[in-house]
């Protein structure tokens, strides 16, 4: 399965347009980003005021885990990426950025600079966010714990070395926003507040 990368770029004459990233299913087994995103994509004509990439899927196995037993959210090159054991449900492979989805991110990331990444994923229900030294990134979490209902929570109580808020929030300060959705509602009826954030990105942040 390869990655696929959509790119909207603005067409609205906007002279400065913020670049956005938005990434479904970077966990296996929480696939509802992918229909997010997707469900989005769908509606083609649209004026967009800023510069949209979205990844529906970077996880093409069915496990928290990718197909080589890694844990992407684990794998990327910060300063505190650790080796853990391989059963391990956290294992972040044997070296940081040792796999394709990470890997995909880094050079993406070195090409583009990013105004901001969103990532989505399930079920705790709250907004997270890493990148604090960055003006744009509170406001931001803020605005999008608006549209979808869920607290924001700075901490999720725990270190994750190699995880994409480590990675691209504290160490090269991209803001980025971890949205934990709720899976016991229907899709559809998430899928109503995650329109007007994909609008409100694409022709308001
Ligand atoms: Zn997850």
């Amino acid at each position: 399965m390869e990655i696929k990368l959509y790119k909207f770029l603005n067409n609205a004459n906007n002279k400065t347009p913020k670049n956005v990233l938005v990434v479904g299913v970077i966990h296996g087994d929480e696939p509802v980003g992918e229909f997010l995103i997707e469900e989005f994509l769908k509606n083609q004509t649209r004026t967009i005021k800023n510069n949209l990439f979205y990844i529906p899927r970077l996880n093409f196995s069915n496990k928290r885990k990718n197909s080589s037993g890694v844990d992407i959210n684990r794998n990327f090159p910060s300063k505190n990426w650790e080796l853990t054991k391989k059963e391990d449900n956290y294992f972040g492979g044997f070296e940081p950025n040792s796999e394709i989805e990470t890997n995909f991110l880094v050079n993406l990331t070195n090409e583009i600079k990013f105004d901001a990444i969103i990532t989505i994923h399930t079920p705790y229900k709250i907004i997270n966010y890493d990148g604090i030294n960055n003006p744009i990134t509170l406001p931001l979490a803020k605005k999008i714990s608006e549209f979808l209902n869920y607290p924001i929570e700075a901490d999720i109580g725990y270190a994750t070395p190699g995880s994409m808020g480590t990675y691209f929030g504290v160490e090269r300060n991209i803001p980025i926003i971890t949205i934990e959705c709720d899976e016991e509602i229907k899709k559809e009826e998430l899928y109503k507040n995650f329109e007007k954030l994909f609008n409100y990105l694409e022709k308001e942040f």
